[in-house]
C-alpha cells in the first residue's frame, strides 16, 4: 500500500493536490475537515461539537478527531492506499495514526508530503476561497490567522516527527497546480 500524509498549513493546496494523487495512484482520500463539514451539514452530535471549534479557527480535540478517522479507515474497502489530508495535526494524532494504520491495515505510513507556502499567500488564498466555499472559517481574516497560528503552535511539530523517521518530503506549494502535482508524483515514485 501507499499511505500518504498530505501535510501543510491551511490553504497550502492539500485538497486540490489530493484529488490529483487519488487519480494517479488509485488511493482513497480521508479528509478530517471534510468529515467534520459533512457532520455539521447533517447536524449530528459530532458536527455540533466540531462546529464550536471550527468556527473559531481552533483544532477539534484529538480524541474526537481520531475516533472519527479510525472509523473511516475501518469502513474502507479495497484500495491501493490512503491519502490522509488534514490529519495528523498534532504529535498525539501522529502517534495515533501510526497505530491505526498498523492495527487496521497491518501497514505503515509511507511518506509525509509537505506543501510549503508562506503565510501571506495562505491568507490571500483562503480569503479568495471564502468568496465561493461557503465556509465560515474562510470568510474572516481573524479566523484565518487563528488557523495559521494553530498550525504553528500545534501542527508544525508533526513535520519534525516524520523528519526523524526519514519520511518527510517538502515541496514548494506555490506555482502551477499541475507542476506541483508532478513533483508530488515523483516523490511517490521514488518510494518504490
Ligand atoms: P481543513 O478542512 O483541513 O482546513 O479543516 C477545517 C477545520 O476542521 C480545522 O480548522 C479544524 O478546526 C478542524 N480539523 C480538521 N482536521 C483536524 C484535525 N486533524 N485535528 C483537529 N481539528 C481538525
Amino acid at each position: 500500500m501507499i499511505n500518504i500524509v498530505l501535510f501543510g498549513p491551511p490553504g497550502s493546496g492539500k485538497g486540490t493536490q489530493a484529488q490529483n494523487l487519488i487519480k494517479k495512484f488509485n488511493l482513497k482520500q480521508i479528509s478530517t475537515g471534510d468529515l467534520f463539514r459533512f457532520n455539521m451539514k447533517n447536524n449530528t452530535e459530532l458536527g455540533r461539537l466540531a462546529k464550536t471549534y471550527i468556527d473559531r479557527g481552533e483544532l477539534v480535540p484529538d480524541e474526537v478527531t481520531t475516533e472519527m478517522l479510525k472509523e473511516e479507515v475501518q469502513k474502507t474497502g479495497n484500495v491501493n492506499g490512503f491519502i490522509f489530508d488534514g490529519y495528523p495535526r498534532t504529535a498525539n494524532q501522529t502517534e495515533a495514526l501510526e497505530k491505526i494504520v498498523k492495527e487496521v491495515l497491518n501497514d505503515e505510513i509511507s511518506v509525509c508530503l509537505s506543501l510549503v507556502v508562506e503565510d501571506e499567500v495562505l491568507v490571500t488564498r483562503l480569503l479568495k476561497r471564502g468568496e465561493t466555499s461557503g465556509r465560515t472559517d474562510d470568510s474572516n481574516e481573524e479566523i484565518i490567522r487563528t488557523r495559521i497560528a494553530e498550525y504553528y503552535a500545534k501542527t508544525a511539530e508533526v513535520a519534525e516527527l516524520y523528519k526523524q523517521h526519514g519520511k518527510y518530503v517538502e515541496i514548494n506549494g506555490v506555482g502551477d497546480v499541475d507542476e506541483i502535482s508532478e513533483k508530488l508524483f515523483a516523490a511517490v515514485g521514488n518510494l518504490k
